[in-house]
């Protein structure tokens, strides 16, 4: 129920409504300020405030002239910010930038109140509509609301994780829910096997100037099955899972019809897909072009489909692919079949139909990639190492090949900086600050901040930290049934002077949890030591079907309940963004240490050094390319390790003899002020040179640029009536793959002087049998490059051959000239890969024949350079 607001104070309904406030301090503390007491009782949620507050005391506060003012200058606040130009329409110039980009999520982190995420993905996507919000740029995101969102963590007495799925009420959450032009909720529909139908109704978030379209498919005319799809994330059976993927894909793209055609917004031109979950977003798309106005075949609708879509993937471990039953997967896409098309052929489209591949899996990654025109992981070594794993789908080509790019990760600042520390930077740098941040680096002579501010600002929000530990673990041993009698030692664990040691992310194995454990004595002497303690504040949530990751908490929190160390290490159930707002910042180092190279990105370490914490972590993720020597320390690794307990023994030993040897000491090395300079000095250089590169508005512009632009220009040329272009492209892909089992080179002649040198030129020849293709059909190349320990070709360079008439036998003739650019042992490889206009680049297909060694008449090995 809406709260009825006095006509003074209406603008609230609105300031509630948009999410914006969520990373608009003012706004927050204005709503607090209203009363602070139906503040806590609503939990810091605005919408559920308004409901909360009395209408006499609304009466009370309509009547305050200072309370009105302030409502009617956020507002007015708001809508400047939701109208005015941004980066995306004053800065961005470019003719082909999107006029709408669809962007698909099967989680959503964007407020504490709206707990619809499990870790890292939900919360990149909501730094990514955040951000995306703040840039202008025009984004929709597209979800499904989760009845009980993402389970709330408890413990047991003995450690053990619980969980409970407290439900939520729409309808006191800051979501609006679509209606039709005559009041009624709009709905979407998809059928399912055995006849039964899936409906869903759509509501929408509003973050800042993106609309975030949910799915709830908890809707009277569904039968029980299918009101449940939505009922929880990441939940249920292996075929509940496949249901909300299909809502997800499916429904959402059905969704953002409904949506544009209630709102006259434009049709999102690029449709990303963020991790697998959304796959079948794809199929819906491909019916829409056969069933409606286009009636193009399968193959163009493909063409067309995928030229707009942009496919990213999140992770390195196997696991975290969903791959369903393939029997399975056919049963629901025989509920909704296309015109003409034999299920199999859409079944394909997720095949593992490569050396190694099980045949009876559909996988939502590979569908993703098959699909996409473009796609990236999340971060530079995160890229290779994905170009790696999928390698096996374009088996011509060389794993640097691979046409899966990267895009770092970021963090929304305004989320993830503590407000009180922005305001101390303002105050010293809101002048000076540039984007690359170096107003930190200014001394306290040149207006900079000066070394006791920062310093205290460090203890101020350590302090906030232990007194919000203290809180939560009382709280914590009132639910683990513990007596208050026994429990007022809380009261005093943890010291706001010691060295403040934070890990928190999800527990799934490879993040390792309880590395820190593998010497517990020598771990208890860091945290009693007389001189220079640290003390631990831990966090993490298992996925409860993970027995394992479940065990590691309990293994944890035994530790942390020896009253010999409890003062010093707390394990915090429960973690979210209200517990991360406040640890983050208030952590002095922030401890991650995944097994190499497992952690696709990983973002909390960015939140951390966007507050002035260091990082003290392996060279993984988003870690591996931004630590420079100085912004913090790198937990060496024993990547050649075989045996993984030896490995992880290794690593532990390395992460003591860095906190003891480097990190202690250095925090505790205090000047006559009682500062610790050269760990300021860390700290400014964190804040200076990583402040501007973790930030998510880097990122967004770095999607805009390089994926979400060019995947625009290639769907108006591909996804445009009446779709010629996509029916040539998809016919000539049919000719090319049928022909190329006979396409070869059979001879090649290359004339390289005996010592050659750099800057040689060596002219080429090769002849090549098409097997029926046309010369414009391939490209037949010169790959050369430096030759590597393992004879492989590194850095090479990529060259085109022109083709020069035919040859014996009706052999097709290509020559060209390459000039030998690197210095060293070098060597060169021809081969003939199918080539078109349309396509991005000629790796598309996969496909590439290369020169067989005994068809090449002088090959060269030849050492350069004078
Ligand atoms: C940032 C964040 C994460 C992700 O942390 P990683 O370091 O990427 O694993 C998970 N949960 C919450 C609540 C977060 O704020």
């Amino acid at each position: 129920m809406r709260t009825v607001l006095p006509n003074e104070l209406a603008v609230l309904d609105t300031l509630a409504r948009n999410l914006r406030w969520c990373w608009n301090e003012p706004t927050v503390k204005y709503f607090a300020s209203l009363d602070p007491d139906a503040w806590e009782r609503a939990g810091h949620d605005p919408v559920a405030l308004l409901g909360e507050i009395s209408p006499e005391r609304f009466q009370q506060l309509a009547a305050d002239s200072a309370v009105v003012e302030e409502a009617q200058q956020l507002a007015a606040d708001l809508n400047l910010y939701l109208t005015e130009d941004k980066w995306y329409q004053s800065e961005f110039s470019n003719s082909d930038k999107p006029a709408a980009i669809a962007y698909f999520s099967a989680e959503f982190g964007i407020t504490t109140v709206m707990p619809q995420y499990s870790g890292g993905l939900g919360i990149l996507a909501g730094d990514h509509l955040k951000s995306a919000s703040d840039l202008g740029v025009p984004i929709v995101g597209v979800g499904l609301l989760y009845g009980a969102g993402y389970f709330r963590q408890s413990l047991s007495r003995d450690g053990w994780q619980r969980e409970t799925y407290p439900l939520l009420d729409p309808h006191n959450l800051p979501l609006t829910l679509l209606r039709e032009a005559d009041g009624s909720a709009a709905r979407i529909s998809l059928p399912l096997p055995e006849g039964r139908v899936l409906n869903a109704q759509i509501w929408v978030a509003q973050v800042g100037r993106v609309p975030l379209l949910l799915l709830d498919s908890d809707v009277p005319d569904n039968d029980d099955a299918s009101r449940s799809v939505t009922d929880r994330l990441y939940g249920g059976s292996a075929e509940h899972r496949l249901e909300q993927e299909l809502l997800l894909g499916v429904g959402g793209v059905k969704a953002l019809r409904v949506y544009s055609r209630l709102t006259g917004t434009p049709r999102p031109e690029v449709y990303h897909c963020n991790e697998g979950h959304a796959g079948f977003m794809s199929v819906e798309r491909i019916r829409e072009l056969m069933e409606g106005e286009a009636q193009v075949d399968l193959g163009t609708a493909i063409e067309a489909v995928r030229s707009g879509t942009l496919f990213t993937t999140h992770t390195p471990v196997p696991a975290g692919i969903d791959r369903f039953d393939k029997n399975t997967v056919r049963t629901y896409l025989s509920a909704m079949p296309l015109p003409g098309v034999d299920v199999e052929d859409i079944l394909a489209l997720g095949n593992e139909s490569y050396e190694g591949g099980n045949p009876h899996v559909f996988n939502m990654a590979v569908l993703g990639l098959r699909m996409a025109r473009k796609a990236n992981g999340v971060a530079k070594l995160h890229g290779k190492v994905s170009r790696g794993m999928f390698a096996s789908l374009w088996p011509g080509f060389d794993v640097p090949e691979v046409p899966i790019t990267s895009v770092t990760n970021g963090v929304h600042g305004p989320t993830w900086r503590s407000p009180s520390f922005q305001s101390m930077a303002l105050d010293y740098m809101s002048v000076l600050e540039d984007a690359e941040g170096n107003g930190w680096l200014k001394s306290e002579d040149q207006g900079g901040v000066p070394d006791e501010v920062l310093w205290n600002k460090r203890r101020e929000l350590r302090s906030a930290l232990v007194d919000s530990a203290r809180e939560r673990a009382r709280a914590a041993w009132l639910e683990r049934g513990a007596s208050p009698a026994e429990i007022g030692w809380t009261g005093s664990i943890l010291d706001p002077d010691v060295l403040t040691i934070g890990f928190a992310r999800r527990v799934p194995t490879y993040k390792r949890l309880t590395l820190m454990l593998s010497d517990p004595e020598r771990l208890t002497r860091l945290l009693t030591d007389p001189e220079r303690p640290i003390q631990l504040v831990i966090a993490g949530k298992s996925h409860p079907d993970d027995e394992q990751g479940v065990g590691l908490i309990q293994k944890l929190v035994q530790f942390a309940d020896n009253p010999k160390v409890r003062d010093r290490i707390v394990f915090l159930p429960n973690y979210d963004m209200g517990m991360a707002q406040v640890m983050m910042p208030g952590c002095d180092v922030w401890l991650n240490n995944p097994l190499r190279p497992l952690e696709a990105s990983g973002t909390s370490g960015m939140k951390c050094a966007l507050n002035g914490a260091l990082n003290l972590s392996i060279l993984d993720g988003w870690w591996d390319e931004m630590y420079d020597g100085s912004n913090g320390w790198a937990i060496p690794t024993a990547d050649g390790i075989e045996d993984p307990q030896r490995r992880d023994q290794l690593e532990a030993q390395a992460l003591y003899d860095l906190i003891e040897n480097t990190v202690a000491p250095r925090f505790y090395d205090r000047d006559e002020r009682g500062v610790p300079r050269r760990w300021l000095e860390m700290m400014r250089h964190t804040l200076a040179t990583l402040g501007p590169k973790v930030q998510a508005t880097r990122m967004v512009r770095d999607y805009v640029t390089n994926l979400y632009t060019p995947v625009a220009a290639a769907s108006r040329t591909l996804d445009a009536a009446p779709w010629e272009q996509a029916r040539d492209l998809a016919q000539w892909k049919a000719k090319v793959r049928g022909a190329w089992s006979g396409v070869h080179v059979d001879f090649v002649d290359a004339q390289v002087p005996d010592v050659a040198e750099l800057g040689d030129r060596v002219s080429i020849t090769a002849e090549v049998s098409l097997d029926g293709l046309d010369p414009e059909d391939v490209a037949v190349q010169v790959v050369s490059g430096r030759v590597g320990s393992d004879d492989r070709l590194e850095d090479f360079s990529i060259a085109n051959l022109q083709a020069d008439g035919v040859g014996a036998d009706g052999r097709r003739r290509f020559m060209g000239e390459e000039t030998l650019g690197v210095s060293g042992p070098v060597g060169y490889a021809v081969r003939v890969v199918p080539s078109h206009p349309l396509m991005d680049g000629d790796t598309e297909l996969g496909l590439a024949v290369n020169a067989e060694p005994s068809s090449v008449r002088s090959h060269t090995h030849t050492t350069m350079g004078r």
